[in-house]
């Protein structure tokens, strides 16, 4: 407690020595109302925002119950569609139809006792023999494959069945290629198997024979019409025969072989014989399989499960729905939307329409422009207003200060006069040595006088008129004798020194401060040396004495005005703490600068370093 006093104590000092109050309580005017408008400004905006948001809100409700309604039209379609098609049709055909007209994922059948009929399974074995003990002694013992094929081509000729004429084939084929005899084998296929004969023909566990032959031979190299002719058997959905796991085997393969070809029904038959394992309910709400993307709920007429992948769905209630209305899948997190249930019988599933998009308004923006202006004005204005008050107040101090110091410093010649000018009044009977010595003293403060005032002068005229300089081209050697006139005083210059752009008067008086300086500050004036020297493109004039020099912190701060660093010895000497402000303005206003190389005890150089004329 005692500290966080004695710091704000402090801080009120540094404050009030520096003089930051005028400034703080300027910036705190200005500041305070700033940050206010900056805060009103950003709750209209935000105020502004809500209300529009409000707007649009229920604006979108409106349009997502309309779309609600859309919805459950084509809900109530689609599952009319898979009632008529169920209904009427066998169940491979009815599970086409329903694919690729009701848009559902794909779909699983039922008959009326709930039994599964599509996918299907294939038909029961049939108890058609067909083996023949020569063909397979010829094909798997003897290996004499060619012998095999002509003897499977005569049973298949001879064969009144269809399905064992089929398989007869069919083997014969294989032991062609066996035989390495690919072409025949493939002709085998093409010609004789491609007969109307062998649609239907199927083998013991119920699969079709042809299209098997036709995938062999594909493998073995077949052309684009047996590719062709199988492509169409897969998606013939009349052809009872074929169960849907050959179906679903055969498309795969086929996409395998061909690539380019293409069936709309084999991701509805890829889920429904993942889907048909799993056993799900006949319900009527929408429900997702666990970890997964897949939906399922019961037809109306209770023959179909209807199944459906989140993204499909979507797309088929965003299609319904229309207007850029989205749908979205439990679970709903999204805040930028305004939302409504998509119905009761879709738990969680959601219409949106998202209202971060919302443009930004006219208002807003004249709010934010506004602002930018005001503050960007304020700050200009600040800053200007912040330079003025502290010219001023610097003015204000230097007034105050040069008021003081003057009267100050006055005060001793003056008196000292008026006490000898006293004495000698009061004196009867001076004798002249005596009355000279007084005379002496009287002239000695009178120039001290002077001294004085021609400083205080020099200094107010020089802040007052800091650019009236009467700048000519001049050499460099009478200003520095000028500035030693009389005092006895070694100077040593280059013989060359190039000349520079100078006002010699107000140059002299600067180089004639330091001078005297070197006097006042040192014991012998005949070490003190002033040299005049070219150096890098300037000209340097510089004042070295074995004085009593500087510590380095007093350097940066002799140059202020009424500074100094011992007052008795400056007032010795009659110094008032102007001397080094008036050289340091007069050679600043020439475009050079004043350095210093000072050793306590030892001496100081001061160096007036000015750019040489062109
Ligand atoms: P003053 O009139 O008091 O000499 P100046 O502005 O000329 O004021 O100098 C400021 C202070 O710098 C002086 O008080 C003195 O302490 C110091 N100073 C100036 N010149 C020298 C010097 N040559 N050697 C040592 N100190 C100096």
């Amino acid at each position: 407690m005692l500290a966080v006093k004695k710091l704000i104590r402090a801080l009120g000092r540094i404050a009030r020595e520096r003089e930051i109050w005028p400034v703080a309580l300027l910036l705190f005017a200005v500041v305070v109302p700033a940050v206010c408008l900056v805060w009103f400004t950003a709750a209209a905006m935000r105020n502004e925002r809500l209300a529009a948001r409000q707007k649009v809100s229920e604006a979108y409700l409106g349009q997502l119950i309309q779309a609600q309604a859309r919805w459950d039209r084509a809900w109530e379609e689609l599952q009319l569609n898979v009632m008529r098609a169920a209904a009427s049709n066998p169940p491979a055909t009815a599970f086409a139809k329903i694919v690729l007209s009701s848009n559902a994922s794909s779909v699983i059948l039922f008959d009326e006792k709930q039994r599964m009929v599509y996918p299907d399974k294939p038909a029961p074995p049939v108890a058609k023999s067909f083996s023949d003990a020569e063909a397979s002694q010829l094909e798997h013992v003897a290996k004499d494959y060619a012998g095999a094929a002509d003897r499977y081509h005569a049973l298949g000729l001879a064969a009144d069945d269809a399905d064992v004429a089929a398989r007869a084939f069919q083997a014969e084929a294989r032991c062609l290629a066996k035989a390495g005899r690919k072409d025949a084998a493939i002709r085998v296929v093409e010609e004789v198997l491609g007969q109307d004969r062998f649609l239907g023909a199927a083998d013991p566990q119920g699969r079709l024979i042809v299209a098997n032959a036709e995938l062999f031979a594909l493998e073995l190299g077949a052309g684009d019409l047996i590719a062709r002719r199988l492509k169409e058997r897969l998606l013939d959905y009349r052809l009872s025969v074929m169960a849907a796991p050959q179906r679903l085997f055969l498309m795969r393969e086929l996409k395998a072989l061909r690539p380019e070809i293409d069936f709309p029904t084999f991701a509805a038959e890829a889920l429904a014989a993942e889907v048909s394992e799993q056993r799900l309910p006949m319900q009527a709400i929408m429900e997702r399989i666990p970890v997964t993307d897949i939906w399922h709920c019961a037809s109306w007429c209770g023959r179909a499960l209807i199944i459906v992948r989140s993204d499909h769905f979507a797309a088929l209630i965003r299609a319904a729905a229309g207007n850029g209305i989205l749908a979205l899948p439990p679970p709903v997190d999204d805040l930028g939307s305004v939302t409504y249930p998509l119905g009761s019988h879709f738990p969680g599933w959601r219409l949106a329409l998202p209202v971060w998009k919302e443009p930004q308004s006219n208002t807003t923006t004249i709010y934010l422009w506004t602002v930018l202006l005001v503050l960007v004005s304020v700050a200009v204005l600040t800053w200007l207003a912040l330079r003025v008050v502290r010219r001023q107040m610097a003015l204000a101090r230097l007034k105050n200060d040069l008021v003081a110091t003057a009267s100050h410093e006055l005060k001793t010649p003056l008196s000292s006069m008026r006490l000898l000018v006293e004495t000698l009044l009061d004196a009867k009977n001076l004798d002249e040595q005596s009355t000279r010595e007084y005379l002496q003293l009287i002239a000695r403060e009178n120039a001290r006088l002077s001294r004085l005032t021609e400083k205080f002068l020099a200094f107010s005229r020089l802040e007052r008129e800091k650019n009236v300089l009467q700048v000519k081209r001049v050499p460099v050697r009478p200003i520095i004798d000028a500035a030693v006139r009389g005092r006895g005083i070694e100077v040593q210059t280059a013989p060359d020194l190039p000349e520079i752009m100078a006002d010699p008067d107000a140059l002299a008086a600067a180089l004639t401060n330091l001078v005297e300086n070197a006097c006042k500050y040192s014991e012998h004036s005949d070490l003190i040396v002033v040299r005049g020297a070219a150096r890098n493109g300037s000209v340097v004039l510089s004042v070295e004495d074995r004085g009593v020099g500087l510590e380095p912190r007093e350097v940066k701060k002799i140059f202020e005005p009424f500074y100094q660093v011992d007052q008795t010895l400056s007032r010795k000497g009659g110094g008032c703490g102007l001397g080094l402000s008036i050289v340091d303005s007069i050679v600043k206003a020439h475009g050079g600068k004043v350095t210093v190389e000072s050793q306590p005890g030892r001496g100081s150089t001061f160096s007036i370093i000015l750019p040489k004329a062109t």
